[in-house]
């Protein structure tokens, strides 16, 4: 088997030895493939393909398939693919990532180049993976590409076992916060949005789902059932929203003595799930508080989507 034999396994890599070597233009060289400045200036921070462009033919492309570029596990893969097949050597050649990670390079494909870090990455970084080469037929500009990741950061660190709750409804960039925090952290959550939340924003169930969180029931309007006749309290459940969830939390935990909020949830298969832990999040209760009450305790967590201070919670942790 030669040197560059059509499947490399396990070329090992230290990866700033290899930085940039015979793509990157060093200061003072103008090479004649150079990205223009100011295209290669916007594409840097984007993660997008810097690649030349000219009389000679376009370059290849390069895209990170793998991780995506927020939430990387730490246990990530490196995959990168190229829209042409590349000369081998080249694209090796060009690898780097930075911080530096030990690990070894796979070519499973001439399209596609792998790198398998030897340890895990770290927590809450932001990676920066360099990659290029020339295509494997001859006399075609070379692809250059700075793509970028950031890792999840590090677990939540508690002396009790734990659910986070998310009530009633919130708007678009708190709940895109919340969902960013809990994806930092790799937890999984319980919604329960109001039936008029999910009519004002039709992306959100789908969104939550997506994400591996659950959607329950919490009414349709958010009244306090307590002192609706049972017609309306039926009503009012049946209209919420619940996708494979049997869980059923009633607006401001509120239950008539007589129990009828409770059969009436019972007889549309619903239970009652209510708290261990309030944080009135809504009242704007600092993040370090609601961590320690959280800590303190653990079980389920009630918090909202439309808390002051939960998306720092929801990080503090
Ligand atoms: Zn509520």
């Amino acid at each position: 088997m030669g040197a560059w034999g059509v499947r490399l396994a396990a070329v090992r890599v230290a990866a700033l030895a290899v930085l940039c070597l015979g793509l990157a233009p060093s200061p003072g060289t103008a090479p004649s493939w150079a990205a223009a400045p100011g295209r290669q200036a916007a594409s840097r921070d984007d993660g997008l393909v810097l690649a030349a462009s000219g009389a000679h033919g376009a370059a290849p492309q390069v895209r990170l398939v793998e991780p995506g570029p927020q939430h990387a596990p730490i246990g990530s893969t490196i995959r990168l693919a190229f829209s042409r097949r590349m000369a081998m050597g080249s694209v090796l050649r060009s690898f780097s990532i930075e911080p530096p990670v030990e690990g070894t390079l796979e070519w499973p494909d001439d399209r596609t180049l792998v790198f398998h870090p030897a340890a895990p990455l770290a927590y809450r970084s932001t990676y920066r993976v360099t990659a290029g080469g020339f295509a494997a037929v001859a006399g075609g500009l070379p692809a250059l590409a700075t793509l970028t990741f950031a890792t999840v950061w590090p677990p939540p660190v508690l002396a009790f076992p734990f659910t986070l709750t998310f009530d009633d409804c919130g708007t678009p960039e708190q709940i895109q916060a919340i969902l960013s925090a809990l994806a930092d952290r790799s937890l999984h959550a319980i919604f329960f949005p109001t039936g008029l939340c999910r009519d004002q924003l039709p992306w959100l169930v789908p969104t939550l789902l997506a994400a591996g969180h659950r959607v329950c029931n919490h009414t349709y309007s958010h009244p306090d059932l307590s002192k609706l006749s049972s017609a309306a309290i039926r009503s009012e459940i049946e209209r919420g929203v619940s996708v494979d969830c049997d869980l059923f939390r009633p607006p401001y935990g509120a239950m008539d003595r007589g129990g009828r909020v409770a059969a009436v949830a019972a007889s549309l298969g619903y239970r009652i799930q209510l708290w261990d832990v309030d944080t009135r999040d809504w009242a704007g209760t600092p993040a370090d508080v609601m961590v320690a009450m959280i800590r303190a305790r653990g079980g389920v967590v009630l918090m909202h989507m439309h808390g002051a201070h939960t998306v720092e919670a929801i990080r503090t942790l």
